[in-house]
């Protein structure tokens, strides 16, 4: 066995079990930890990083759009819930309950919030009166619970993070404008920052949001060709406005309900980026979100460390004042080798090592974790090659997975051919749909493939239903999911 697979061997092969590879990953990158309570997990500080940079990159960019946050009781009493029948139908399975608090049995139940349209709907109504109370524009950072029956970390947990806006609105084309506005930031965003390219369309009936008139979502494709659904968008028309009574007097002195919407993403992110870019060696992290983007390494004899080391340290101060984050490992104890190794099962984007020659020659050496590009570069020019490193691992790892994406995207006419498809290729197909309930359900029932969304773009338009041959009314992405 080479000296290489000696390092990683704790960590299975994608190919041989990736359910197995990512529980590796995560385990050995010290990512979570399981805890006493079904599908719930300890974030640890690894993890619970890459949301606190994905929340400092996701709150610019909800502030710049107007909205501002605020937090809502975690508590929320039963009688809420039976206000709005599908949002109380689709979470009931889900909703946990205190039955009891301070040694009483309490007179109403509180359900953990699971989201929090109803509490949120019954302080708006207390909140707007006019239309100069409108747009009403808030979004939330919180802990919501569902009951979930399958987990996973990250991807599916009982408890998780996230943060969910909610707004209010004159009428439905403001209310419809402030969807797509935040659709479209989460793509952006999740784009960008965290380099997966996503789907971005309109679900299905079946599954959209329980009590929204429309859900609309950014959907991306994991090394196995499974789908995540990385963000949502409700658009809620009048649904919850009724339920709570959240009524205004128009610009006409006419009472009239709001429309509101409401979007969010969750650590499932986490979980998409690991499936999205890591390999064999482990975590691949995006150099927006990574907590550690650079990380130095003294090499050489015992004779040259003096100075290596010190040379280390005033680079590394000059990384640090750039506001790159970076560290130093200059472990005695621990060779070369065992670092190299244990960074990229890490997913550090850059390594940099500085070794005696390197001294002479006044350069630094810098690996890309992605691509394991080696670039010698001047130490004085080590914060703008740095700055550009960072730049291209970004850009080659969302090209890399625009290109997985795309070499595993097929377009099928009838089921039997997306079975095939989803047996010898894996991924999503591009598949016509008739708009019945029942076509739909077919699909799922034969070939466990659910409608991910019908995109805003399809690269290809289909003309007949997959399940019944009749005319297609919409071009659907299909795709096993978690
Ligand atoms: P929803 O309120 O159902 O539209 O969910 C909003 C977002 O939260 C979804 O797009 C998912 O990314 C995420 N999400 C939903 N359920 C879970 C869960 N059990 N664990 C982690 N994230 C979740």
């Amino acid at each position: 066995m080479s000296k290489e697979k000696q390092f990683v061997k704790e960590i299975t092969p994608q190919s041989e079990d990736f359910s197995r590879w990512y529980l590796d990953v995560i385990r050995k990158a010290d990512l979570m930890s399981y805890s006493p309570v079904r599908g719930c997990i300890v974030f640890k500080p690894d993890s619970y990083e890459i949301w606190e940079l994905c929340q400092k990159e996701l709150d610019a960019r909800f502030k710049e759009t107007g909205h501002r946050n605020a937090y809502f009781p975690l508590f929320i009493p039963e009688s809420f819930f039976q206000k709005e029948k599908e949002h109380v139908e689709g979470f009931n399975p889900e909703l946990p309950w205190v039955t009891e608090a301070g040694g009483e049995k309490l007179e109403e139940r509180l359900a953990i919030r699971p989201t929090s349209e109803t509490m949120i709907g019954h302080m708006y109504a207390e909140w707007i009166h006019s239309y100069r109370d409108l747009p009403l524009l808030i979004n939330q950072w919180a802990n919501v619970v569902r009951w979930e029956k399958r987990t996973q970390p990250f991807l599916r947990t009982s408890e998780f993070l996230w943060q969910e806006g909610h707004t209010a609105h004159e009428d439905e084309a403001d209310a419809r404008r402030e969807t797509m506005q935040m659709l479209e930031i989460y793509r952006e965003f999740v784009e960008n920052i965290l380099a997966i390219p996503v789907i971005a369309g309109k679900k299905t009936p079946s599954e959209k949001f329980a009590g929204a008139v429309d859900t609309y979502s950014i959907e991306a494709m994991m090394k196995d060709g499974k789908a995540v659904q990385a963000g949502t968008s409700h658009y809620m028309g009048t649904n919850f406005a009724v339920a709570f009574d959240i009524q205004y007097l128009d610009r006409d002195n006419q009472q009239q309900y709001v429309h509101t919407t409401s979007w969010g993403v969750s650590t499932r992110l986490i979980g998409a980026m690991i499936m999205v870019h890591g390999d064999d060696r482990g975590l691949v992290l995006p150099p927006k979100v990574a907590p550690t983007q650079v990380v130095m390494i003294p090499i050489g004899p015992p004779k040259t460390r003096g100075p290596v080391i010190a040379r280390t340290n005033e680079l590394f101060a000059e990384l640090k004042q750039a506001g790159i984050r970076v560290k130093v490992d200059d472990r005695p104890d621990q060779s070369p080798g065992w670092k190299f190794n244990e960074y990229e099962m890490r997913g550090i984007p850059i390594r940099i090592e500085l070794g005696p020659r390197d001294m002479e020659k006044g350069q630094v050496v810098l690996v890309s974790r992605v691509s394991g590009e080696k670039r010698m570069v001047s130490q004085e020019r080590i914060v703008e090659e740095v700055k550009q490193m960072l730049e291209d691992i970004h850009k080659e790892m969302f090209e890399r997975a625009k290109a997985f994406s795309k070499e595993h995207f097929g377009s099928v006419d009838r089921l039997d051919e997306l079975k095939a498809f989803l047996e010898e290729k894996r991924g999503f197909v591009w598949a016509g749909w008739c708009g019945s309930d029942a076509c739909e359900a077919q699909v799922k029932e034969e070939t466990g493939a659910t409608s991910r969304n019908i995109p805003f773009e399809p690269e290809v338009v289909k003309t007949h239903c997959i399940a019944c041959g009749e005319k297609a009314q919409h071009t659907v992405v299909f795709g096993r999911s978690y």
